[in-house]
């Protein structure tokens, strides 16, 4: 080790820490086991501490503190991640967000809260004044919301709002840097680009201030078809019906339904599913559109009892991949977004060129204002080498993957590092202590 421990320890007085080595072991590991391939590479990887702040009083006494004694610092909020993000490579100090879960204020429209704080805690508070959060990934039950800015793209609500990236989807962030004096800067507008996505590689995200959108009562509905494309037309028909509210659309192709235990009753074996969450304002024109499709209400909670028992929305985005792998561990996924076409051709083309090997799952989501299937496929896994051939055939075919089968931003979604977010990065992590090892362009220094 490149520090001494005992002396950070000493110095971090006051402030809670974990030292215990299991529960640093567990505190430095996130969902990556989705991936086969991430697996290996991250096996062994462990912070030395973990750290616990109250507030940005203690954020700012760590910060100081790591960069006096050039330890390299990972933030953490719920570890839901895919990518390793939350994964040290260099160990460290783990620097746990979860205890900052403040919700400052929430008034029309707007919401300020800590970084800690979860996705299902802002989204009850709003719906006391009307609101609702915009978009919230399939985790919001734990995920928090420093960890959703830095880390995560979107979800349930996409169809109508599109993706935290989109202008307007997050209005301001407060963040720690890692100077020799740590300071906290407000960033507001365009300039929070220089920190969205960056996996903590950028700045502690203390506070965060994120638009709203108005609650429905929100219905929990699903329908089953005997052919798959039209399972995916209806889909798209739906996502462009412009009065037809909805917070959520997917699509299943068998034998995926079959992995939902607890909805095995209402989709029969070698059916295709949809699954949706409509505004129940909207519910009245559903059937009609079903019936044009081919397809069968076979579900339907209203708002009221969706609050209840099992949630539609964590069977859908990457959830289904979690119910998957729980009955078979073999199982591997990708995302996608598929090139936009009402006709789905391309949906088509990958339905029947991979079959069984590639399982289409589709969510339905607003890009650029037209909707757009995203493929969160499941993969029957067998080798590296095979899974990067399914991924270079659809790059060939004009289908965008996000490789999440990959701890480098630049091989991610990104493809290459925003020059901005380099820049900033200069700024705010001199020493180069921040999740260090998860860029190609950013050498370790110490
Ligand atoms: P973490 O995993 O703790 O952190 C994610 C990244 O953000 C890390 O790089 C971390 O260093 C950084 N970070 C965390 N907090 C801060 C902070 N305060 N300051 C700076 N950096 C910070 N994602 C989606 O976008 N949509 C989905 O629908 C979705 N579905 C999922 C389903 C399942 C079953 C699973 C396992 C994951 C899914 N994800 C999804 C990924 C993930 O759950 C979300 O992105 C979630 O919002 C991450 O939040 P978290 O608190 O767990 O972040």
């Amino acid at each position: 080790k490149s520090f001494d421990l005992d002396a950070l320890t000493a110095s971090l007085e006051g402030i809670e820490i974990i030292t215990e080595p299991s529960q640093v072991a567990k505190l430095s590991q996130d969902y990556h086991t989705f991936s086969p391939v991430l697996v290996p590479k991250l096996e062994g990887k462990v912070g030395d501490i973990v750290v616990r702040p109250a507030n940005e009083a203690e954020v700012l006494k760590v910060a100081a503190t790591c960069v006096k004694h050039r330890v390299p610092v990972t933030v953490r909020g719920a570890g839901t991640g895919n990518y390793g993000q939350c994964v040290p490579l260099h160990g460290g100090v783990i620097l746990d967000m979860t205890r900052m879960h403040e919700i400052r204020w929430v008034k029309p429209g707007i919401a300020r809260v800590e970084a800690g704080v979860k996705l299902a805690a802002l989204d009850k508070k709003a719906r006391e004044i009307g609101w609702e959060m915009r978009m919230t990934p399939s985790t919001y039950r734990t995920a928090t919301m420093g960890g959703f800015i830095a880390g995560g793209s979107g979800g349930i609500g996409s169809i109508q709002y599109g993706f935290l990236a989109d202008r307007g989807n997050l209005l301001a962030l407060q963040i720690v840097t890692m100077e020799d004096e740590p300071r906290v800067i407000e960033l507001r507008g365009d300039d929070v680009q220089k920190v969205k996505h960056a996996w903590g590689i950028n700045g502690i995200i203390t506070e965060i201030e994120i638009p709203l959108g108005p609650a429905y009562p929100w219905a929990e509905v699903i329908v089953t078809f005997p052919e798959f494309m039209a399972a995916a037309r209806f889909g798209q028909a739906l996502g462009d019906a412009d009065g037809m509210i909805k917070k959520e659309i997917s699509i299943f192709a068998s034998p995926i339904p079959d992995y939902f235990a607890a909805f095995r009753e209402y989709i029969p074996d070698e059916t295709h599913a949809a699954l949706l969450i409509l505004a129940e304002p909207s519910l009245e024109l559903l059937p009609g559109l079903v019936e044009q499709y081919g397809g069968k209400i076979t579900y339907q909670k209203t708002a009221t009892d969706a609050g209840k028992g099992t949630h539609l929305g964590e069977f859908t985005w990457n959830h289904t991949t979690l119910h998957a792998r729980s009955e078979d561990t073999s199982i591997t996924y990708l995302q996608s977004t598929f090139p936009a076409d009402k006709n789905l051709q391309m949906v088509e083309h990958m339905y029947h060129h991979f079959g069984d090997e590639v399982m289409m799952h589709l969510e339905f989501t607003r890009v650029n204002g037209t909707v757009v299937p995203v493929g969160l496929q499941l993969v029957r896994y067998t080798s590296e080498e095979r899974l990067n051939e399914i991924i270079h055939y659809h790059e060939e075919q004009g289908v965008f993957i996000a490789n999440p089968h990959t701890y480098i931003i630049e091989d991610s979604g990104r493809k290459v590092i925003d020059p901005e977010q380099l820049k900033f990065k200069e700024m705010v992590d001199p020493y180069g202590l921040m999740n260090p090892g998860k860029s190609k362009v950013l050498e370790f220094k110490i």
